[in-house]
């Protein structure tokens, strides 16, 4: 019944869409300026990201209806300038030009408007159907920043509507103010940026062997000018263009002008910037931040930042592990006893013994090993860590680490990605795309995998409980945990400082870029969206990869453990043959197999060590760790092998979803496999030492 409903629906939608042509709208802004809150303001339910074609960003694009037209909304990557060093740049100012939108909507924080309108400056250089957003004015009012919103709008020539996105408030004026805009006819009304004489008459000389164009002149001849010859393709009379653009070159270049003209560019918008706001600013209290500086000067500090980094960092482990247990326990107990029932309901329906045993003994167990296990933590250290994201914190971090970074010739900006890599390291490899060098773009895509993802931690955390604090009592045993939870990521980051400055050193040489990093005011974090989106966003997203995968490994592991060639399971067989080299390691057989078998995705790792030291019984309650540990110690570990597991959980070769998200980042299979080995090598030679020296202590 459902999908005849939609396919109703689908077909009203399209002749709703044919009677009422798509108006398309581009909604661009700086980083953290609430951009995605007024496009979810706007579109609600009604979004799907999509690639565009050529680009390899995917961009979100949402619809919402107005009057009798339906408007599709674009929300391209968020960025501080279009002068198209970053992909986020080339993508944002690629699609204003080309994509033919009918309106472009520009969202600026009010509470910094200078600095914004720069994006909005070069915005209006390539379109003049621009509607500026003044959002967060709830903020501006309480620091008493007050907005002449006519006198902003006729300086830009645009409409400009004050908005406070996160109470909707001022919504419907925007949706007025963009039907507007899309109403109005394509005229370039007044120039708002004047450059240097020089550069003006260049400008004026190439536009005018232009003929006609689709795009708008002063922009493609700067554009030309810059030395993006794509543009020749929009004009008329292209070889009398390039002529032209030849000769004011040289002109320009012989005035000593060209070389920097870039600079030029940017130092004309920032003075237009500082007019404009200076014309259209006041500043009732003119130490508005000072709150946000007194907190930086503790948070940023060189000794206490860091301390207090370290100090949030385990404090969020300790609250995720202590608050996991009694979940685990309990979802544990839960699916042990549906285990049961659901044993009996496949006797009593008379399911052949090799099929229930496939389904429960292979694909249950491993199921509800990875929700019992994975579930608890990151439902409690998802939140937490978007809680620290909306408060502000992460930048800090990145402003904190900047100087190890740069010690290691790579780029602060790093630390974000790094950041991101605690919840899924794919996750962290797209972040990259904030880099705008593609060297330390490179270094940070190649060294993500060093900090744990989610589905490392508890391979980590059940080691941990079982060889080193299990045996004590509560509160000590969480608490123990936890320091040697923090003390692994602490030697994750450590390895990204050392494997980023050999990568700087050897095959990826050169000088580290300067970045601008904003430090965005402080703002009280929305807890129930926060909760929200960290559970359907993040945690059912890595938890339902987590289950598909396991589903399949389930199944698979039991198969190998059953399947027998002259008595012998085929699991038995393959873990016998790596055994010697993997004992080398610190490891055995099983273990090394089990890695393997978990490359598609590393939370199944445990699972599958316990299910082939299991693999002629099946007697063990898979969550009970203090009979896990009787199993594993029964299997010759000791707690070298237990460090040496942790060892190589935290380095080695990253799962198959980020290594294909670094191929489709890196667009290179050279690297790709580079980011395969490099971890995978560094990791066996750090278990060959640490299992080796450690044999001379036993
Ligand atoms: P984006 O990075 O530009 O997409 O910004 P987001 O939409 O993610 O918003 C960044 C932060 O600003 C979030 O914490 C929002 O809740 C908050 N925010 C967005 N709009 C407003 C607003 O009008 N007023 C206030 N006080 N906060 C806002």
């Amino acid at each position: 019944m459902f999908s005849g409903i939609m396919e109703i629906n689908q077909e009203l939608n399209q002749a709703y869409v044919q009677e009422h042509p798509n108006i398309r709208i581009a909604l661009v802004g700086n980083p953290n300026v609430g951009k995605s809150t007024v496009f979810n303001a706007l579109t609600g339910m009604h979004q799907h990201t999509g690639n565009w074609p050529g680009k390899t960003v995917a961009l979100a694009s949402g619809t919402y209806v107005y009057g009798d037209q339906l408007h599709e909304m674009i929300d391209l990557p968020g960025t501080y300038s279009l002068l198209a060093h970053s992909r986020e740049e080339q993508v944002t100012s690629d699609f204003i030009c080309f994509e033919q939108c009918e309106c472009c909507v520009v969202v600026c924080d009010s509470t910094c408007l200078q600095r914004n309108l720069n994006l909005v400056l070069q915005t209006l250089e390539i379109t003049d159907r621009v509607v500026v957003v003044a959002n967060l004015c709830d903020e501006a009012k309480k620091k008493q920043i007050e907005i002449d919103q006519k006198r902003l709008s006729e300086q830009l020539g645009s409409e400009v509507v004050m908005m406070s996105a996160r109470s909707k408030q001022g919504l419907e004026e925007l949706k007025e103010a963009i039907a507007r805009c899309c109403a109005q006819s394509h005229q370039r009304k007044q120039v708002v940026i004047r450059y240097r004489e020089e550069l003006e008459e260049a400008i004026s000389a190439i536009c005018e062997v232009m003929g006609h164009s689709q795009i708008d002149h002063r922009f493609a001849a700067i554009k030309l000018l810059e030395g993006d010859m794509r543009f020749l393709e929009y004009v008329e009379h292209p070889r009398q263009c390039e002529e032209v653009i030849k000769k004011q070159k040289e002109y320009l270049r012989d005035l000593g002008i060209y070389d920097h003209l870039e600079d030029e560019l940017a130092a004309a918008i920032a003075k237009r910037s500082a007019q404009i706001s200076d014309a259209c600013v006041t500043l009732k209290q003119a130490n508005y931040y000072e709150r946000d500086r007194r907190i930086d000067r503790i948070v940023t500090h060189k000794v206490w930042g860091l301390l207090l980094m370290l100090a949030l960092l385990t404090l969020i482990f300790w609250i995720t592990i202590s608050g996991a247990n009694i979940p685990s326990e309990l979802l544990a107990k839960g699916f042990s006893l549906l285990e049961e029932q659901l044993n009996q309901w496949l006797l009593m329906l008379g399911v052949h013994e090799w099929l229930r045993a496939l389904m429960m003994d292979g694909i249950y167990k491993t199921l509800t090993w990875v929700v019992a296990v994975m579930l608890p933590p990151m439902a409690i250290f998802f939140p937490l860590f978007t809680i620290l994201e909306d408060f502000g914190y992460l930048p800090r971090i990145a402003f904190n680490l900047d100087g190890f970074f740069r010690k290691a010739k790579a780029c602060g900006k790093q630390a974000l990605t790094m950041s991101m890599g605690f919840g899924c390291n794919a996750v962290g490899v797209s972040g990259a795309r904030i880099i705008d060098s593609p060297r330390e773009r490179l270094i940070a895509i190649l060294t993500n995998n060093f900090v744990p993802c989610n589905g490392r931690f508890p391979t980590l955390i059940a080691i941990i409980t079982m060889f080193f604090a299990g045996m004590l009592a509560a509160p000590w045993n969480s608490f123990v945990s936890t320091l040697l939870l923090t003390a692994t990521i602490v030697l994750g980051v450590l390895l990204t400082f050392w494997v980023s400055r050999l990568l700087s050193c050897t095959l990826l040489k050169g000088v580290p870029s300067g970045f601008t990093l904003e430090l965005p005011p402080y703002r009280r974090p929305q807890f129930g969206k926060v909760i929200i989106r960290s559970i359907f966003d993040r945690t059912l997203f890595v938890l339902g990869r987590a289950i598909s995968v396991a589903i399949p490994a389930g199944a698979l592991l039991w198969l190998l453990a059953n399947i027998t060639v002259d008595g012998v399971t085929l699991l038995t067989m393959i873990s016998s043959f790596l055994d010697p080299f993997a004992r080398q390691l610190g490891l055995d057989g099983v273990i090394l197999l089990a890695f393997i078998l978990g490359f598609p995705a590393n939370e199944i790792v445990v699972p599958i060590i316990i299910m082939t030291y299991l693999s002629s019984t099946h007697m063990l309650e898979l969550n009970d760790l203090t009979l896990m540990k009787e199993l594993l110690v029964a299997n010759g570990w000791t707690w070298v092998t237990a460090i040496c597991t942790m060892l190589f959980s935290l380095i080695h070769f990253p799962c198959a979803t980020t290594l294909l998200t670094i191929r489709k980042e890196t667009g290179s299979r050279k690297w790709t496999l580079v980011a395969f080995l490099l971890p995978t090598f560094i990791g066996m030679l750090v278990c060959f030492l640490v299992s080796h020296i450690a044999l001379l202590w036993m």
